[in-house]
């Protein structure tokens, strides 16, 4: 489908009453006609793609889904963005999410939760849902995302589409709106394995912007393509970490997840049982370095730097005013966390703590990767996709949702979702995980289970 005629879907789709929701704001026909007529032969040449609304863009808002930057117009544009375009990518929307990605639903947006395509009555899951979600109505076949503790691997899975969060520093952060800066990574997804990885491509490499941006080249198309792909497992360790697979487990995702590795071992991979102890420990890590590194990083949405301000006689009252008007309470409670994690008294006990917890958990996954395990299988999720208003009453319900995918950002790892079946209608992902740098080898397990998952 041309960009322009995406446009058109999208546009009747999310203007309609029976919107999803995905998008915050839809490209101009003139401009999306336009980049079509000048894209280029680039790996991406024409293709519509959408981007979290966290990503700065020049011709869209870049609200973060906060009311604070509800206003806001970005004068620069990310490295990702620019770079999708030069391979020819054209962007034809930016996409909803949980407020400065905060969220494993959505339900934290200031502009609405955005609907599961499989499923209305659920979340897409979050925080990039708007991007899964849109992947997975067929508006677009690719979709920016940013990954922190999740927020691509964990919608891909919900909303059964592919999710990439390459290792940090592969893909450059400039024009990310910073959430925990030690953590957040810029992802991909696609509704299928090549797509996703052919966006990471394209986004991929050093940017002297960045100076966490680690200074190798671009990941090569080739080399993640079908095409170079080896077509079995043949004489690869997949290793199996029994944390995750703890009792509470959903038994459905359990049995998928068994089903997937009898897939693995089909195709020739040795399955091996590995422990990584700490990771148990991991949301509990995150959610202390994630809300100390978010309240450092969000000092600037005060009024006066960026964002909506709220008129006082005095400038702290006008602080006071303009954060309590402009930020929602998921992000408000993540400031207070995290000043009280950073507060002076406390910081060992908590701060401390979880940065030597950080450790062993990168140490655990370097050992089980030295010992002869190539890559790790574990379910994305917990369960399926939930339902609307189901978890956010419950802010520690809602944290568990990341038991998964937090580790892996804690260490730097890459690590993907792709879809392997589904549950009473509803997709269930499981997630392969690489060692540093090791994009390629992930992603070639990853079309194996694909293919399995095509075949039944
Ligand atoms: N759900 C996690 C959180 O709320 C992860 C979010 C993300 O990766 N941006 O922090």
């Amino acid at each position: 489908m041309s960009a322009s005629a995406a446009l058109d879907v999208i546009r009747a789709a999310e203007e309609s009453s029976g919107s999803l929701n995905a998008f915050l704001s839809i490209a101009d026909p003139e401009a999306v006609s336009a980049a079509q007529a000048s894209a280029g032969d680039g790996i991406l040449r024409g293709t519509p793609i959408a981007v979290k609304d966290n990503l700065a863009t020049l011709d869209l808002p870049t609200t973060c889904g906060s009311r604070h930057l509800e206003e806001y117009r970005s004068p620069f544009e990310a490295t990702v963005v620019r770079r999708l375009r030069d391979a020819g990518g054209i962007v034809v929307g930016k996409t909803n999410m949980d407020e400065f990605g905060m969220g494993s639903s959505t339900e934290h947006s200031a502009f609405g939760v955005t609907l599961n395509p499989h499923d209305l009555a659920r979340v897409p899951g979050g925080s990039s849902g708007g991007s899964a979600a849109a992947v997975a109505a067929g508006y677009v076949p690719m979709a920016l995302g940013s990954d922190t503790g999740g927020s691509v691997r964990q919608p891909a899975a919900l909303c059964g589409v592919v999710g990439i969060k390459p290792t940090h520093g592969r893909v450059s952060r400039y024009g990310l709106v910073a959430f925990a800066s030690s953590l957040d990574q810029v992802g991909t997804f696609g509704r299928t394995v090549d797509e996703a990885a052919r966006l990471l491509a394209a986004v991929s490499g050093h940017d002297p912007r960045d100076a966490t941006s680690r200074d190798l080249p671009p990941l090569d198309p080739r080399e993640l393509s079908g095409d170079a792909a080896p077509q079995d497992l043949a004489g690869v360790t997949v290793g199996v970490p029994a944390e995750y697979f703890p009792g509470r487990l959903d038994a459905s995702v359990r049995e998928r997840a068994e089903v997937a590795l009898d897939w693995l071992r089909a195709a020739g991979a040795e399955v091996r049982d590995v422990t990584l102890p700490s990771t148990s420990l991991a949301v509990a890590c995150y959610y202390v370095l994630a809300p100390a590194e978010a309240s450092s990083n969000l000092a600037r949405f005060d009024g006066v730097r960026f964002g909506r301000r709220v008129p006082a006689d005095s400038v702290s009252t006008m602080y006071e005013a303009t954060r309590g008007a402009g930020l929602g309470p998921e992000v408000k409670r993540r400031i207070m966390l995290g000043t009280f994690a950073l507060s002076a008294g406390y910081y060992d006990a908590h701060y401390g703590v979880a940065q030597r917890v950080r450790a062993s958990i990168r140490t655990e996954f370097g050992r089980v990767f030295s010992g002869g395990v190539d890559l790790l299988f574990t379910p994305t999720t917990p369960s399926p996709a939930f339902r609307i208003g189901e978890k956010i009453g419950n802010p520690l319900d809602m944290y568990r949702e990341d038991v998964f995918t937090t580790p892996a950002s804690l260490a730097g790892i890459p690590a993907m979702s792709v879809p392997i079946g589904h549950v009473d209608g509803l997709p269930v992902g499981g997630q392969i995980l690489a060692p540093w740098w090791q994009e390629a080898r992930m992603i070639h397990a990853a079309r194996i289970l694909e293919s399995a998952g095509m075949a039944t």
